[in-house]
């Protein structure tokens, strides 16, 4: 914590005292965060960030998966502040509403697959998932089907973190210690290709997962079952590609028994994979509902969008007097600030390119990415473009993982850091999600810091 400027290390010591002793973080082992604190960061441009120091990182995360057009964009800063000298809030309650809220939801209907074309505003991706889940019981309500309630998802599924979004996760590690609703929710098995039986063909695979959910529809009853929730890749989970056909299968299934499918596009929406919606651009299939957040306002402000079909608009917006009103939505549902800056973002996506670039420098950093697979230690090197991961492994025959107490993940995590590279531990992975603004330069000093980092991180096991 030293730095040349005597001010500054004051302000950075307050910061750090401040944020130790009273900012619960998130996801955070509160006992060695007693004792280390928190790095602090304090700039940002273009690919990197910088911390308290001014030592700088190539940031391998995006934030969180989400600063998809890279830090430090003026214009955003600029549509933000117009916005809140022109109007920073208004309810959106009944028959009100701003500007920045109607054109983005225009412009997510026009970039959304099939008839998507209908938008509800929250604060980020658990939200959007909430709201997908009282969307669907109050659709199927309307219908007069009210036994329809229940929602099967994935083992290894991230669907977010308030209540309902939680238990809809199927992340086992993420429910240690809580309570979540198990009368509603039900899990099946992940489609992870890398852990499948060795002598089990990628089609067989593919066929038995999709029977799963058939199984499942089966033994709650189609009568009682409303919606299926699946990220297209599996991001928290491990970044989990399913088998060809996966999801254009399961979207089957849930055709044949009337429920209804959500895509989480949290992750993968926005340019991550080269595409605003991978849902049919990556995978095939038009969901019934696409929740998405994250990307779309590339983190600057916090926003989230569910965006379902004609269909579901057309038995809820049944009159009032026919049924029920729809009595769902938040304060900032439709924030014209966070609208501003979700509408500046996709308007620098398209004029720059941006999934044009995914698409060729996102393929670059998946071929490189591959190399680092001649290691001992990594197992599996997945994902698409720029939504990938690394898996350490103890044996790559039996792929036995490495003792756990070895912490392997943070091992190159901190390695990376070292050498001004973030990249995410998740147990025994890695994950990467850069800003999609990389250029091939920034490929290779990811790819080479990696491979130095997994191969000191390898040295200090021994
Ligand atoms: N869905 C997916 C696929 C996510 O990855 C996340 C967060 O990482 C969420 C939902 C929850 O989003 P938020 O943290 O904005 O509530």
């Amino acid at each position: 914590m030293t730095s040349q400027n005597p001010a500054a290390n004051f302000v950075k010591q307050e910061v750090w005292e401040k944020d130790r002793d009273h900012f619960v973080h998130p996801w955070t082992d509160f006992s060695t965060f007693k004792e280390s604190g928190s790095m602090v960061f304090q700039q940002a441009d273009g690919v990197s960030v910088q911390d308290a120091d001014g030592k700088r990182y190539l940031d391998g995360i995006g934030g969180l998966w989400c600063v998809n057009i890279g830090y430090g964009r003026d214009e955003i800063a600029e549509a933000v502040a117009e916005q809140i000298r022109a109007i920073p809030y208004f309810s959106t309650f009944g028959h009100h509403t701003t500007a920045p809220a109607a054109r983005l939801a225009a412009k997510l209907a026009e970039l959304a697959p099939g008839d998507l074309n209908h938008v509800f505003y929250g604060c980020g991706g658990s939200v959007a998932n909430d709201t997908a889940v009282r969307l669907i019981h109050f659709y199927f309500n309307q219908l007069g089907k009210t036994s329809k309630k229940q929602i099967i998802s994935r083992i290894d599924g991230y669907h977010g973190s308030t209540y309902m979004a939680m238990s809809i996760t199927g992340v086992q590690f993420d429910h240690i210690g809580f309570d979540v609703e198990r009368q509603l929710v039900h899990h099946i098995s992940c489609p992870n290709p890398y852990r499948r039986p060795e002598e089990q063909s990628l089609e067989a695979f593919c066929d038995e997962k999709v029977q799963e959910l058939e199984d499942k529809i089966l033994e709650l009853g189609p009568d009682n079952v409303a919606a299926f929730f699946a990220e297209p890749i599996m991001g928290a989970g491990g970044v989990i590609v399913p088998p060809p056909g996966y999801h254009q299968k399961t979207l089957a299934v849930c055709r044949k028994y009337d429920v209804l499918y959500v895509s989480d596009e949290v992750v993968t929406a926005f340019g991550r994979l080269g595409h605003m919606f991978a849902s049919e651009d990556e995978f095939g299939i038009v969901p019934d509902i696409i929740t998405c957040a994250k990307g779309l306002t590339s983190g600057y402000l916090p926003l989230g969008a569910t965006i379902f079909s004609d269909r579901i608009y057309d038995v809820i917006s049944k009159p009032q007097a026919d049924g029920a009103l729809f009595t769902h939505g938040f304060t900032y549902s439709g924030h014209p600030v966070s609208c501003a800056a979700g509408l500046k973002n996709i308007e620098i996506m398209e004029r720059e390119g941006i999934c044009d670039h995914v698409q060729d420098v996102g393929a670059y950093f998946e071929q490189r990415l591959h190399e680092l697979k001649a290691l001992p230690i990594i197992g599996d090197v997945r994902g698409r473009k720029f939504m990938m991961c690394l898996e350490s492994v103890a044996d790559k025959t039996t792929k036995e993982l490495i003792a756990p107490e070895a912490k392997i993940g943070n091992r190159i995590a901190d390695e990376c850091q070292q050498r001004g590279l973030i990249v995410r531990p998740l147990a025994h992975m890695n994950i990467l999600s850069p800003t999609l603004i990389l250029s091939r330069q920034d490929v290779d000093f990811v790819v080479e810091t990696l491979r130095e980092s997994i191969e000191a991180a390898t040295e200090s096991l021994k």
